[in-house]
């Protein structure tokens, strides 16, 4: 059995559908790219893992129980924590305060202030200042913090590298072996193929709503990539 787990996952915003059945596995320690092309359905699969957008109870189990359209904070409380796309910072709050508002789940575990600004030591000089302050890198670490604060056994990531210079991106994705070191499980959507084949173990190619493709990201070849991408 999986430790996250979707079935015929469907999605809806009224009556647009987003989702049509995604059949979606992820265990414990796994790093799992997601990749497809704008309006794909990445982001509301996420939102879908993490209560944002209703789902059917049956349709999502973690841990062997159906979590399906639970609200938000049960979700975390369980442990998956989502960073979203665009940060979504509070933007009236300091970087600590923001950091701290992922303790409102009240999980134990090994991530705490001090762990965090030893792997983003930028954040430690810049904790006092208001989150809008910060680069979009910065702000992106903050982001990252705040969800490993609830000490989370799945991290769900929507596009990190989103308006961010090449060279930052690097620097983010530099953290993900620290995050990984100790087993935690970890979702990322990215839109750079290469970059998802790098830090993944396993690649999701979503296409207008439906899983085109899965498979080893080591094996995957570029042609059958670009395939189910574009649905060439
Ligand atoms: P992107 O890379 O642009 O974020 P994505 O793969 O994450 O793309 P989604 O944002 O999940 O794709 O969008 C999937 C579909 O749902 C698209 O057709 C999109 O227009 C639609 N959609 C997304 N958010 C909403 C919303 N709040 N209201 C209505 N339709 C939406």
């Amino acid at each position: 059995m999986s430790l996250l787990e979707t079935s015929g996952l469907q999605a809806f915003y009224g009556d647009a559908q987003a989702l049509f059945g995604i059949d979606f596995g992820l265990d414990a320690g796994e790093v799992i790219a997601i990749i497809g092309a704008n309006g794909a359905g990445k982001s509301t699969f996420l939102k879908s893992l993490t209560g944002l957008v209703k789902a059917p109870r049956d349709a999502i189990s973690f841990n062997g129980q159906p979590i399906g359209g639970l609200p938000p904070g049960d979700i975390v409380r369980r442990g998956i924590a989502l960073v979203p796309e665009g940060r979504r910072l509070f933007p009236s709050l300091t970087v600590e305060e923001n950091l701290l508002m992922g303790t409102n789940a009240k999980r134990p575990g090994p991530w705490n202030l001090q762990r965090l600004y030893a792997m983003f030591p930028i954040l430690t000089q810049k904790r006092h200042e208001p989150a809008p302050a910060l680069s979009g890198g910065q702000q992106q670490m903050v982001a990252i913090g705040r969800a490993l604060m609830s000490n989370p056994a799945v991290l769900l990531c929507d596009e990190l590298s989103l308006g961010l210079a090449p060279i930052v991106i690097r620097e983010i994705y530099a953290a993900l072996p620290a995050i990984t070191a100790e087993g935690m499980t970890v979702v990322i959507v990215e839109q750079d193929v290469a970059t998802a084949q790098q830090v993944s173990q396993r690649i999701y190619c979503f296409q207008e709503g439906r899983v085109s493709l899965h498979g080893d990201s080591a094996e995957l070849t570029r042609e059958q990539i670009s395939a189910a991408y574009f649905g060439l």
